[in-house]
């Protein structure tokens, strides 16, 4: 609305309110709202309530469309070498597609990145942009997808008239994969959805990649992808984004630790080899949050011990101190923890703790921690035992030494459960079954087979029952030790 616009209305209140009384006042408050209501409405979609949907056009200023220029470089994108590769192809072709086209080459239209959320891939997208000096033209899968059927495939035409406009640049679509939500063929979102991949399609086929347009589309959930989009002159380069290993963390612990204040004391290799699993985006969070608590207390610089506590706060919640816990509550809990600590010091293919602790925090009333050993590419029948009866340690410590069982072992109960499922279902290690993939829900020979599911079930049931006799029997015949640490641990809250 002009600021004209808005002048002039308030003009006509005043004007309203003390030459004809609070009644018109009141009713030209109420067709004013209306109206802004409606403007609210267009603002969000692009058109007018009453307009039909099937006619509406995004143009190529419609919402949920950006564009900007990206300065991220590569340089800013790190731990994630075999992807960068790939990805410096891409920007090659953006910058020199005579070179390619000389030689018959057919340039790819489309790049599908896929990974877990926070690994680099929005990044990466940026740094192509950066590194080949075009502008990046923005749009998130969701947007695409509307209630009323017709939008979503004009927002991608939309898009592209934009792109082609704009060329040489890149497109970047996230969250493509909710583009491939299908509903119900019979509703609306059913249609809707086979409008909009059938319109995305039509754009992809249709320009040609001499045009100087790349479209990088970014995906954490690979398996939803419809086929269609993947066959060759699409989006035929597809690049795997996996979290970083030790190396990789401290490569981009390096990147965001750039322009802050460090103490001499920092070494970015243990805090790498301490948050094996974490994203770039996680890291950087803790970097940030590492930062930000230094700034709190007016310190200067950071140091070791502001990022592992940042670190600690990340991944096991913030602590919660103030929550008061009564003795004979705070004792089950030291003993629980305890549980966990001495099976993963006995077993053999249990890594060694790390850190134990029953200071409560945000998720959780006590933590064992244990020292991530190697990294872990594959993992071993006996290892995943192991950790099962580490698992099971907290509870069976309860039973065996308390004769209690609370519900603090919920979290633990449900991993053992989700790992004895996988190692019966996916892994092929139940001496019953054998090597076969029950359920994958893959559409394999044996999904649906009733017979079959109650076999795994009893199978994983005896998985779960063995891991958790073992670890009560081991606790048993090591109380002593139990009840030392568990002392221990109240002394030294
Ligand atoms: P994705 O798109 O894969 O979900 P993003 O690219 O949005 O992840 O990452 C979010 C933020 O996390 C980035 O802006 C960056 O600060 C940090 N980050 C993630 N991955 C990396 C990486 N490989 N190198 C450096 N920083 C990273
Ligand atoms: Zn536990």
């Amino acid at each position: 609305m002009s600021r004209f616009a808005f002048f002039i209305i308030t003009l006509l209140y005043f004007y309203v309110l003390v030459f004809w009384g609070k009644i018109a006042f009141f009713s030209l408050l109420a067709v004013g709202i209306g109206l802004y209501i409606y403007y609210i409405y267009y603002k969000k979609t692009g058109r007018w309530p009453w307009s039909p949907a099937s006619v509406a056009v995004g143009g190529s200023n419609s919402p949920g469309i950006s564009e900007s220029k990206p300065k991220i470089t590569f340089a800013d994108v790190a731990g994630i070498d075999e992807a960068k590769e790939e990805l410096l192809e891409t920007v090659d072709f953006l910058k020199n597609k005579e070179r390619y086209l000389a030689v018959g080459a057919r340039l790819p239209r489309g790049v599908l990145m896929a990974g877990p959320a926070g690994v680099g891939k929005t990044l990466s997208a940026k740094a192509i942009a950066g590194e080949a000096g075009v502008p990046m033209i923005e749009m998130a899968g969701s947007s695409f997808v509307d209630k009323y059927v017709g939008v979503g495939a004009s927002n991608i035409r939309a898009l592209f008239q934009r792109a082609k406009a704009t060329a040489p640049c890149i497109i970047f679509i996230d969250e493509f994969d909710s583009l491939g939500k299908r509903g119900s063929e019979e509703t609306s979102a059913g249609h809707e959805y086979d409008q909009t991949i059938n319109q995305l399609l039509v754009e992809m086929d249709g320009f040609s990649s001499n045009e100087g347009v790349v479209v990088l589309a970014a995906t954490n959930r690979m398996d939803k992808i419809d086929e269609a989009l993947l066959r060759p002159g699409r989006f035929d380069v597809k690049i795997y984004f996996n979290r970083p290993d030790v190396n990789g963390r401290e490569s981009i612990l390096k990147i965001h630790t750039k322009g802050k204040k460090l103490s001499e004391d920092v070494n970015l290799k243990d805090i790498a080899k301490l948050t094996p699993g974490l994203t770039g985006a996680d890291l950087a969070d803790i970097m940030n949050k590492a930062a930000i608590m230094v700034g709190k207390v007016g310190g200067t610089e950071i140091d070791q011990n502001d990022i592992l506590a940042a670190k600690e706060r990340f991944v096991w919640g913030k602590e919660k101190r103030s929550l008061i816990i009564d003795q004979e509550e705070k004792k089950v809990i030291a003993v629980h923890e305890a549980g966990h600590a001495l099976l993963a010091v006995l077993l053999d293919h249990c890594d060694p703790p790390y850190k134990v602790s029953i200071i409560p925090r945000d998720g959780s009333l006590g933590i064992t921690a244990l020292s991530p050993g190697k990294e872990r590419y594959n993992v071993s029948k006996e290892f995943l035992c192991d950790q099962m009866t580490m698992l099971f340690g907290g509870r069976a410590a309860e039973k065996v030494a308390c004769n209690t069982e609370t519900a603090g072992a919920k979290d633990d109960i449900e991993r053992a459960t989700n790992m004895a499922m996988a190692m019966v279902c996916e892994y092929g290690m139940s001496e019953e079954l054998g090597p076969i993939a029950v359920n994958s829900g893959k559409g394999g020979a044996w999904d649906g087979n009733v017979v079959f599911q109650a076999n795994a079930q009893s199978e994983v049931v005896k998985l779960v029952k063995g891991s958790y006799d073992r670890a009560q029997d081991i606790l048993t015949k090591n109380i002593g030790t139990l009840r030392a640490i568990a002392d221990l641990l109240l002394d030294r809250e």
